[in-house]
């Protein structure tokens, strides 16, 4: 199954459950505009590249259009659209005013310069440039790509249309980004997930935590995590892992990286597989890299006794099925990832009003949403004997419905 074929998968579930009638379930499923695009970049070297990108908006009932802009090999057409319909369902069970959008470019930023980055980055924004705008479609960071990408895109846009600060979220502080939005992804899923353990048997001080992908959300999530006292056992990048049983030392391992870059290798630890990772014996595993790491293959063999999805889609819905049918709770990513875009809507309210707020405030944000939509997906998962994933698609799916049906699209 493509990465778009399990999304619909998982709203058509929804739509069934919730009794959507046809028409309504026709503008779900499917993308309001997709725009594919060449991006050709100059490279150090003098050879032109010619990259293709994506921004696809799915649905726009509840507001602009918002969502990342990812960089890596795998964002073809298919992904980005399916990571667009997430957002729509993450923004809606989350309560931003804000509908569904993603946006890609097909590459390996790992292999490019930073100045063959920045060429891409600003060539991208005039190819898009037609279809983004504050209160049109607002992107944001996701994988491979960060803060300084944000800046690239502001100015790009910038230079055409004028100073435009609330054109993307995720950008530096002092470009008009949010304090804690950097770190927000990673602790809004350990707001949740601490939520979750409260009502599982896991003691969060003796919870040893799994970390697939030690990028921004993997990063943030493994610090916060503890920070806050439970036990990280094991991280990995691309490269490959760390396992530590007793708990990784991450002062230590910040400083390997400064050497290293990678995670792999680290003295103070053992070295795992990404596939080893996901199936070490632990309490909570968290996928924070790519989709589709969970599957047929491996979900019986999964020893934690839930699961986090801190990255979109990692878990395909066949490997939902065998997690449900051996009782291990499955997090879903549009609830537990959802404290990136909750903090880009407060970037974007600062951003419009000129008015910047304390880390205090956003952080105490973030948790009063990120505590609410967690209380509501397990309530409604409880009253209606669903999963938590069935649980935040059905109450996702219902208010984008009623916004989309009030405002008369259907
Ligand atoms: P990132 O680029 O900062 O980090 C990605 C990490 O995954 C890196 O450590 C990389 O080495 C690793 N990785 C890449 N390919 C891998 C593979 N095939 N196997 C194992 N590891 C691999 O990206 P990020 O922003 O941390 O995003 C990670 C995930 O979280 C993505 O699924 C993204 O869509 C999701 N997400 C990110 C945000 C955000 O605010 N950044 C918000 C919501 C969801």
């Amino acid at each position: 199954m493509s990465p778009f074929q399990a999304a619909t998968y998982f709203f058509n579930r929804s739509a069934g459950r919730l009794g959507l009638h046809e028409e309504m379930r026709q503008v779900l499923a499917s993308s309001y505009r997709e725009l594919a695009v060449q991006v050709p970049v100059r490279m150090d070297d003098g050879r032109m590249v010619v990259y293709r990108g994506y921004r696809i908006q799915h649905n726009g009932a509840r507001g602009p259009y918002k969502g990342g802009i990812r960089f890596h090999e795998s964002a073809d057409l298919d992904e980005v659209r399916a990571l667009a319909a997430l957002m729509t369902w993450k923004n809606a069970l989350i309560d931003v005013p804000f509908g569904g959008a993603k946006g890609g470019v097909q590459c390996e930023p790992g292999l490019l310069s930073r100045t063959e980055l920045e060429r891409l980055t600003r060539r991208f924004t005039a190819m898009i440039g037609y279809i983004i705008g504050v209160n049109r479609d607002i992107p944001a960071p996701d994988m491979g790509t960060n803060a300084q990408t944000m800046a690239w895109m502001m100015d790009a846009y910038g230079q055409k249309y004028g100073y435009t600060p609330g054109i993307v979220t995720g950008k530096p502080v002092e470009l008009g980004g949010s304090p804690g939005r950097e770190e927000a992804t990673g602790r809004g899923v350990i707001i949740s997930t601490r939520e979750a353990v409260k009502r599982s048997g896991i003691v969060w001080r003796d919870a040893r935590i799994a970390i697939q992908g030690y990028g921004n959300v993997g990063f943030w999530a493994a610090a916060i995590a503890t920070e806050t006292g439970a036990k990280v056992v094991a991280v990995s990048d691309v490269g490959g892992g760390t396992h530590n049983p007793e708990g990784l030392d991450l002062e230590l391992l910040a400083k390997h990286r400064i050497d290293s870059v990678s995670v792999v290798d680290f003295e103070g630890g053992a070295s795992v597989t990404n596939e080893e990772l996901l199936e070490l014996d632990c309490d909570l595993v968290i996928p924070a890299a790519v989709h589709g790491v969970i599957h047929s293959g491996n979900a019986r063999d999964i020893k934690a006794k839930m699961v986090v999805e801190a990255a979109n889609g990692p878990t395909t819905p066949v490997a939902d099925d065998i997690l449900k049918e051996r009782s291990i709770t499955v997090l879903p990513d549009i609830l537990v990832n959802s404290g990136g875009v909750t903090v880009s809507y407060f970037e974007w309210v600062q951003n419009i009003q000129q008015f910047s707020w304390e880390l205090d405030q956003v952080n105490f944000e973030l948790k009063k949403r990120m505590t609410k939509a967690t209380d509501q997906v397990f309530t409604r998962a409880e009253r209606d004997g669903t999963t938590l994933r069935d649980a935040a698609f059905d109450i996702a799916v219902e208010r984008v419905a009623h916004a989309a049906e009030i405002r008369g699209y259907v």
